[in-house]
């Protein structure tokens, strides 16, 4: 009669380490005493979505908050939904929106670290000495069940109106022999190789989650799959072995995987290894036709962390934002500490909403406004040259063609109490830089309705000859004020107020039109900075442009 450690060498000839063997590559970390060792774990089926991007924002947060460390493992177990480039995807936007990584893949092509391979296909070998002992120990069997014999099984519960899935009288070949099994592996049959589940339906488990309080729930019962035909496991089991090595204290991921958690706590307990603190973390939530649903891949392009580089984001403003979404004490902590580091914060897993956070485009602008508005006219500068040589590069050529005037146009109306708040994120720039630019500088803008084409013309033709282009601010006003009352117009907007019936409009109407020769818009920075910066010839063109269009 042939011995389950007969079996296990039949199924894994070539296996020789034992996990003892296994666990004495991969010691305890040393780490200062209460440290959190965390990671994420992303699979290379896709772009980098902001589901991923938050969860390993938080899972970097936890590692900070306690001196720990935060790693990068890629699940690349499944290679039919493997996207070609996937990885270095998800590497490069994290590097992009400033998630640094401690540990494993810290960038494309890049390891670092005494706790790998960090890609799960590379691990195959160790997976296997686990599951060969589990086999020669009884607790794991070969199952020669076809994707139809498994359909066939799935209607016939379904007929029967019980629980699908593999366990119990379902389980057809866990009461198969060694013999038999080793009869059919010698055969050729393929198999994939299942826990012998000890669990029971009827009982239930109870866990503490670090985000969602007690939850409890049934007992797995099920023979789940540990190893594929192909020898490649499964991400339960995968997730429990490297977990385990790699010395993770807290598995923070989505809460889609929370009912998972009988599976992996048993996991842990068959394979002897202290199970982790889990954190299940709910997904981030749209708005949608007035009802609340999770933000999608398919539906929503701000799943996408393409998006927020494509729209010129700040890595800052993201980040910001999301930590507005994960603590909703951090909008109060940021008003009472603005130029504090993010990481003075003091982030806890416990303050995570358990319902899930609600997206707010309008709220990241906002945040964002404020990330730009405290940044040097020379970083704007910077950043939105990076961002258009990629997504606008007529308008980066127009910037890196006289790089102090560049900067220049940022540095307006910037620092101070009030700075503006003009940018959202680097796709405004354009727009906000159009008129300083000769090629897109559109023109003398359309007059308000209390002005004719007249007045307006006769206000260019009193200003141009009195225009001096080394007025500072004081200066400007006063000559502009000055050509008030020859044209018709009150000097003083509260004199005009009293008496709005004895004049054309008042000052602010003069500027208004000057605003509108220089700008073509009503509404921009600091009107005599701004001529300063297009300096005396582009002023004056711009001045005898607008008078000939009236
Ligand atoms: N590979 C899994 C995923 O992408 C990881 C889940 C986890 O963090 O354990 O969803």
């Amino acid at each position: 009669m042939m011995t389950q450690q007969q079996l296990a060498d039949l199924m894994f000839p070539t296996v020789t380490k034992t996990p003892a063997e296994v666990e004495a590559q991969f010691p305890p970390r040393q780490l200062p005493e209460g440290a959190r060792v965390t990671r994420v774990a992303p699979s290379p089926t896709g772009y980098l979505h902001l589901g991923v991007f938050y969860t390993a924002m938080v899972n970097r947060l936890t590692a900070d908050a306690s001196k720990g460390l935060f790693y990068f493992r890629l699940e690349d177990t499944d290679k039919k939904r493997e996207v070609e480039g996937g990885a270095n995807d998800i590497l490069t936007g994290m590097g992009k929106f400033g998630l640094t990584i401690d540990e494993g893949f810290v960038a494309p092509d890049t390891v670092v670290g005494d706790y790998g391979p960090y890609q799960q296909s590379c691990r195959v070998d160790i997976y296997h000495a686990y599951v060969k002992d589990l086999v020669t120990k009884g607790l794991a069997y070969p199952c020669f069940c076809t994707a139809e014999s498994r359909a066939e099984a799935r209607e016939k519960q379904q007929a029967l109106k019980v629980r699908t899935g593999y366990y119990g009288e379902f389980a057809l070949c866990r009461a198969l022999s060694a013999d038999q099994a080793a009869e059919k592996i010698a055969a050729g049959i393929p198999y994939t190789v299942r826990l012998r589940s000890d669990g029971d339906e009827s009982r239930r488990i109870k866990y503490s989650d670090v985000v969602k309080g007690t939850i409890e729930m049934p007992e797995n019962d099920e023979d789940i799959v540990l190893l594929k035909s192909d020898g490649v496991p499964t991400y339960h089991f995968a997730h429990a072995v490297d977990d385990h090595l790699m010395g993770t204290t807290h598995v923070i991921r989505s809460d889609e995987w929370i009912s998972s958690v009988p599976k992996h706590l048993q996991l842990f307990r068959v394979l002897g290894f202290k199970p982790p603190k889990y954190a299940h973390l709910s997904p981030i939530m749209v708005e949608d036709n007035g009802n609340k649903r999770k933000l999608s891949k398919r539906k929503d392009p701000q799943a996408a962390m393409h998006y927020y580089a494509a729209e010129g984001y700040p890595a800052d403003s993201v980040l910001e934002y999301l930590m507005t979404v994960a603590n909703s004490d951090f909008e109060d902590w940021r008003r009472c500490n603005a130029t504090a580091p993010r990481s003075a914060f003091p982030f806890n897993l416990k303050k995570m909403s358990v319902s899930g956070a609600l997206f707010d485009l309008k709220k990241l602008n906002d945040v964002s406004k404020n990330v730009i508005a405290s940044m040097s006219a020379e970083q704007v500068a910077e950043a939105v040259i990076a961002w258009a040589q990629e997504y606008a590069p007529d308008f980066a050529a127009r910037l890196t063609a006289d790089a102090a005037y560049a900067v220049g146009i940022f540095a307006i109306d910037r620092g101070g109490n009030k700075p503006r708040k003009d940018m959202a994120k680097w796709s405004d720039a354009p727009d906000y830089a159009a008129y300083f630019l000769d090629e897109t500088f559109a023109g003398m803008g359309e007059l308000p309705e209390n002005l004719t084409a007249a007045d307006a013309k006769a206000i260019l033709e009193a200003y141009r000859p009195v225009y001096d282009p080394a007025a500072d601010k004081t200066a400007w006003f006063e000559t502009v004020r000055g050509l008030c009352e020859g044209l018709g117009f009150c000097p003083d907007v509260k004199a005009y107020k009293a008496d709005p019936t004895a004049w054309k409009g008042h000052v602010g109407d003069v500027s208004t039109v000057i605003r509108l020769a220089i700008t073509g818009r009503r509404n921009t920075p600091d009107l005599c900075s701004i001529m300063q910066l297009l300096g005396k010839e582009r002023v004056d063109k711009r001045l005898e442009a607008a008078i000939n269009s009236l």
